[in-house]
């Protein structure tokens, strides 16, 4: 495939995963990306880990840069399944890389950087305007603007992007849970050897991996209701809230409680959203990509990938495809079905991990063996999905 020069300019808000990750394969295709970033400055010890999946790194390897991401982390050869008192439920072999948010979108900013990429930092989109089909406006709350040919959000889940351009589209749905995220030492845990341990409590799920330099990462979801409110979930001070999750997990298996416990620094806190199904994805000049269009729960680790694989797909459109309306038509036929189920199968699985009493609990051990079953294969398809950069787009007319 000839990749061509097309002059354009295009206007990329955010720069988390999608952004630079979009921004390195628009620059294959001969567009001038230019990322505005709202926080005055890259923040790499922000927001503890996740777990990137086979579909997201081989994205990465198209722009030649899994190696870099795969070096930072830690490779997750399968997460086994276990009860409050530690009998194994079940395993899903399929292998993915824990790795730090932090490092993770340091490397791939500096990877879009070092390749030309302007990066500007202090630049919260406040509003978008698309006059036409190939002019786009960002205003920044710095008082500039930024005109380009058109305008991608990636933005997350709280897109201004998003409420700019299609105002009557539904807000992100809270899923009832809260996520904690932390890292401890505790010498007494032993090595994970690549596996990542998943409990369900009595009334917590708890999930964590101790990696060879005796660091343990491990995160908690619990049912939660109402919303609670983000600011008042900050102010829970980190010796609060490490004693609530050692009361919702005291009568679970020891090392659950002993890892809390032994969590020095901050315990991260997110109350969980999802952005089941969105009208559309964009309007004349402007679109969304990643969280911004298709926010997931992170209970099939699947958000960061699948906001890769929307920058690789994006940009084949916009290369193979007429005009840019048309690009982004294409983008949304050929991405919404894989993403939506994704988001579903994910608030499903979500769902899994709410409290138990004891009937409910022997029903639930019995039967989750043939359900864990029945979600490797479906996990499988998720994590097999392959983009072929060099392959036309072709869409239904
Ligand atoms: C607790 C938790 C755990 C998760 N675990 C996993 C996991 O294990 N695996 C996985 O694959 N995914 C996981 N995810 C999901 C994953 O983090 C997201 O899907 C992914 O980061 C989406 O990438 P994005 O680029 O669309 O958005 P983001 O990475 O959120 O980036 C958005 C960027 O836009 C910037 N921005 C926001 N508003 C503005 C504005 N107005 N102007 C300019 N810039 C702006 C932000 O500062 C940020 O840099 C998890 C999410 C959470 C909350």
């Amino acid at each position: 495939m000839t990749e061509t020069q097309s002059g354009r300019k295009a206007l990329i808000v955010g720069c988390g995963v999608a952004g630079p990750v979009l921004a390195m394969f628009l620059q294959r295709v001969g567009i001038t990306p230019v990322i505005y970033e709202g926080r005055p400055e890259p923040r790499d010890e922000a927001g503890f880990f996740l777990n990137l999946a086979a579909n997201g790194t081989d994205v990465l390897a198209t722009l030649g840069l899994e190696d870099d991401i795969l070096e930072l982390g830690h490779r997750t050869d399968s997460l086994v399944f276990q009860n409050h008192d530690e009998k194994r439920l079940g395993e899903n072999p399929t292998p993915t890389t824990l790795v730090k948010r932090g490092l993770l979108t340091k490397t791939l900013r500096e990877a879009a950087i070092d390749r030309g990429v302007t990066v500007e930092f202090g630049k919260r989109l406040t509003d978008v305007e698309t006059p036409n089909d190939d002019v786009a406006i960002a205003y920044f709350d710095d008082g500039t603007e930024a005109h380009g040919d058109f305008l991608i959000g990636c933005d997350g889940i709280h897109s201004r992007t998003r409420r700019s351009i299609l105002p009557s589209a539904p807000d992100p749905e809270y899923t009832g849970i809260v996520d904690s995220g932390a890292f401890a030492r505790n010498d007494s845990i032993p090595d994970s050897d690549g596996v990542m341990r998943m409990t369900f409590g009595v009334d917590g799920f708890f999930g964590y991996q101790k990696v060879p330099a005796g660091e343990i990462y491990w995160f908690e979801n619990h049912e939660r209701s109402p919303e609670p409110d983000r600011a008042a979930l900050d102010a829970i001070s980190t010796d609060e809230w490490r004693a609530e999750l050692l009361e919702r997990h005291r009568d679970d298996h020891d090392s659950v409680a002993e890892i809390i416990r032994s969590t020095d620094g901050e315990i991260g806190r997110w109350p969980i959203y999802d952005l089941p199904s969105l009208p559309a994805w964009h309007r004349k000049s402007a679109c969304l990509v990643g969280d911004a269009a298709h926010a997931t729960s992170p209970h099939v680790g699947q958000g960061a990938s699948l906001a890769m694989e929307d920058a690789i797909v994006l940009t084949k459109c916009l290369r193979d495809v007429g005009d840019v309306p048309a690009a982004f038509e294409a983008f949304e036929q050929l991405r919404k079905k894989r993403v939506e189920d994704i988001v579903e199968m994910s608030r499903r699985t979500g769902n899994q991990k709410a409290p138990s009493n004891a009937v409910t609990r022997k029903v639930r051990d019995l039967v989750l063996p043939f359900f864990l079953k029945r979600g490797v294969e479906e996990f499988d398809q998720i994590y097999s999905y392959r983009v072929d950069w060099d392959e036309p787009v072709s869409v239904r007319s």
